[in-house]
């Protein structure tokens, strides 16, 4: 399975684009970071995206969204759009994004061309979508609902995404089984407010789970943390069953 980093920064640091991940061109998880921009960079096309995941509904984490969908939509030849799924009140969230941002008219617009789907998941969810199992674990954070993933694709591979979160049950049982798990790391030598991770805590993630390969986005600071992966923008690994993870840029 191949990941690549749309967005490693938190919210307001500027260490990177906000969040966003590709997998296999075919899943994008969160969409804080334009995604219909960056992808053209590593070489793919959103149109291929049959799957949005989305963690929890800061802005940091869906603020493109509705660019994405009008870059789907607004084409000749539109096809169906990609299920989107995320925590309860996700297509209340997504439609009010879009009127918000552009009014009624584009909502119905892309109501028409692309026909969106979507899909609740909560804790516990254990659920075919677009061909990968996704698995979602509630997690602690200043706002909920929030979901951590856990996304295997048919052979076997599986890249978890932390969201955002405090240290927790869910976070743990989402990083359990991984080969690779994105973890956030938004403070470095001491706790931050508002239900994220520290360096401190990562660390910790990674002693209890030593058969899993980290990497460490959602940076406020680009730093090394001794055994993870720094994320970037546009990093991109290919994931295979059992810790074999090679870069490929
Ligand atoms: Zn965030």
């Amino acid at each position: 399975m191949r990941l690549t980093v749309l967005g490693s920064g938190d919210a307001f640091s500027g260490c990177g684009c906000n969040a966003g991940y590709l997998l296999d061109s075919r899943v994008l998880v969160d969409c804080g970071a334009p995604a219909h921009v960056l992808s053209r960079r590593v070489g793919v096309s959103i149109r291929d995206l049959s799957l949005i995941l989305l963690t929890h509904f800061h802005a940091d984490h869906t603020f493109m969204l509705p660019l994405v969908l009008g870059a789907l939509a607004f084409v000749p030849d539109p096809h169906r759009g990609p299920l989107i799924a995320g925590p309860p009140g996700t297509r209340e969230y997504v439609s009010r994004l879009v009127t918000d941002g552009y009014g009624q008219h584009i909502q119905e617009l892309l109501d028409l061309r692309l026909g969106p789907r979507y899909a609740v998941l909560q804790d516990g969810s254990d659920v075919e979508l677009a061909g990968y199992r996704v698995r979602a674990h509630s997690v602690v954070h200043s706002l909920g609902p929030s979901l951590a993933y856990a996304i295997s694709d048919s052979a076997g591979a599986t890249i978890g995404f932390s969201g955002d979160s405090a240290m927790c049950a869910g976070l743990e049982r989402a990083i359990r089984g991984c080969d690779l798990f994105v973890c956030e790391c938004t403070g470095w030598g001491k706790p931050v407010p508002g239900g994220h991770l520290y360096s401190d805590e990562v660390a910790a993630l990674m002693a209890a789970f030593p058969d899993v390969r980290f990497v460490i986005s959602h940076l406020a600071q680009r730093r090394e943390l001794r055994g993870a992966l720094v994320a970037h923008d546009l990093l991109t690994l290919d994931v295979s069953p059992r810790e074999q993870v090679t870069a490929s840029s």
